[in-house]
């Protein structure tokens, strides 16, 4: 009787050292032949994925051939295009603001869709290979019209120009949203008031000066502070 126990065991503990083997060649095989195939993953950030042609990243702007239609708007199914009229124009003239608007972009909002580049009559919107798209804060993540074509400034001149769209309240989401909308919406009477004469320019300056740091402030609550002033 205690012959046979003992037979169980040592077949038990043969087996269970079999298993052992097993569970270490088993992998080794599997994996061994990748040791001479080209890595499906690239080093990121030092290494740049190799895209297909008809890869959609960021989208970028040419600028000059904008004619300031409206129709990639329009075409955008997330709401993630508005649009920005440069500082000269009066936001009263209707004819100039068609012509002279320019789209600004929300990539966080962006689906890649490539809706808008279909709908443009002039080409001047495109989606480019650019895949980066990690950032500390929402509000990096739209571009004002110059930054689309290539220009680079600062946070302040950026919410300077995206203050005269919705994409910023659009972005700071459910809880902070109707306080960036009023900022949005006072920014544009301000303007107005600014072209009908009824505001001097210092006082505007002033003003818009303090809105921007409004936003600001805002966004560090949105992102938990991460944005310089
Ligand atoms: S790619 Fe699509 S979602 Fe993105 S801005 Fe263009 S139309 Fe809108
Ligand atoms: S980018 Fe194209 S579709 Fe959009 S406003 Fe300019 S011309 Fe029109």
């Amino acid at each position: 009787m205690r012959g046979s126990e003992e037979m169980e065991v040592s077949v038990n503990v043969r087996r269970e050292a079999v298993g052992h083997i097993k569970g270490v060649i088993t992998p080794l095989r599997r994996t061994f032949p990748y040791l001479f195939k080209r890595p499906f993953t690239v080093m990121y950030p030092k290494e740049k994925l190799r895209l297909s042609e008809c890869y959609r990243g960021h989208i970028v702007l040419e600028l000059d051939k904008c004619i300031g239609c409206g129709n990639c708007g329009r075409a955008c199914p997330n709401g993630a295009i508005d649009y920005v009229l440069p500082d000269d124009v009066d936001p009263s003239d209707r004819r100039q603001v068609i012509l002279r608007r320019r789209p600004a972009v929300d990539h966080g909002h962006c689906l890649m869709c490539g809706l808008c580049v279909e709908a443009c009559p002039k080409q001047a919107i495109h989606m480019s290979k650019n895949y980066g798209f990690s950032a500390s804060s929402r509000l990096h993540l739209i571009s004002d019209p110059y930054e689309l074509s290539g220009e680079e400034h600062g946070l302040r001149k950026k919410i300077h120009y995206l203050l005269q769209t919705s994409l910023m309240s659009k972005a700071a989401g459910r809880e902070f949203e109707d306080s960036v909308k009023k900022l949005e919406q006072e920014y544009q009477e301000l303007r107005k008031k600014r072209f009908a004469g009824e505001i001097v320019e210092d006082e505007f300056q002033r003003r818009e000066g303090e809105l921007i740091d409004e936003v600001i402030r805002i966004f560090n609550l949105v992102d938990e502070g991460v944005l310089k002033a």
